[in-house]
């Protein structure tokens, strides 16, 4: 059996990533959490990802790395699932296609973003995933995003099944996929439109997964 495991990001999730603005609060209401008050410019870098530089300012500021990446984190997942639930961020409208396909094969959920908001959108929108896997609430597991293949084989591990589909919507998914030992499907969306990429399939839409597995002949 072929399994198919999904990105999150510009697949599900309207949009190729988590607005800026979502960090940039949760970045705010960790440090209110732990009561500093950094300069501007450190506080610009408290709201990116570069971990040198947070350390830098953490140790500086006398906080703790870990629980300021973590408080970060669970602020960001909680602002991310409030503009799921408002509609601010919407889905794209093929995503019923992972739903049925689901009845037919086993079906996974592998993305760079928070396991938190992965076991969200899992769960909000409904999909039976198989398996759901996001990076881990910490530096190191934000330093194990694709295009490292390392949460890709995680999933692809935990299912019983020979072969499979990485299906993203950008070139670190069909890097990361092939370095998992996978098949690549690239899904074309607005923002990708012109990318050039070496993946093993090219899809229009969601729709296009299920005559796939048929013509492989090993769904
Ligand atoms: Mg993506």
């Amino acid at each position: 059996m072929t399994a198919v495991l999904f990105d999150m990001d510009g697949v599900i999730l309207e949009g190729p990533r988590t607005h800026p603005q979502v960090y940039a609060d949760a970045a705010d209401a960790a440090l209110d959490d732990l009561g500093v008050d950094p300069t501007p410019s450190q506080r610009r870098d408290f709201r990116e990802h570069d971990h040198e530089r947070i350390r830098r300012h953490c140790r500086d500021l006398e906080i703790d790395l870990a629980q300021f990446w973590k408080q970060k984190e669970t602020h960001a997942s909680s602002g991310t699932h409030d503009r799921l639930r408002s509609g601010e961020r919407g889905t794209y409208d093929d995503i019923d296609a992972i739903h049925e396909l689901g009845e037919r094969t086993a079906i996974g959920l592998v993305t760079n973003n928070r396991h938190e908001t992965a076991e969200f959108v899992a769960d909000y929108y409904g999909f039976e995933f198989d398996v759901v896997r996001g990076r881990d609430p910490t530096v190191k597991g934000y330093e194990r995003r694709k295009p490292d293949p390392s949460y890709i084989e995680e999933a692809f591990e935990a299912l019983d099944v020979t072969s499979g589909i990485y299906v993203g919507d950008s070139v670190t998914d069909v890097t990361a996929g092939h370095a998992a030992g996978l098949e690549t499907a690239f899904l074309r969306r607005p923002h990708n439109r012109e990318q050039s990429v070496d993946a093993t399939h090219d899809l229009a839409s969601l729709t296009e997964l299920a005559s796939l597995l048929e013509s492989d002949g090993s769904s």
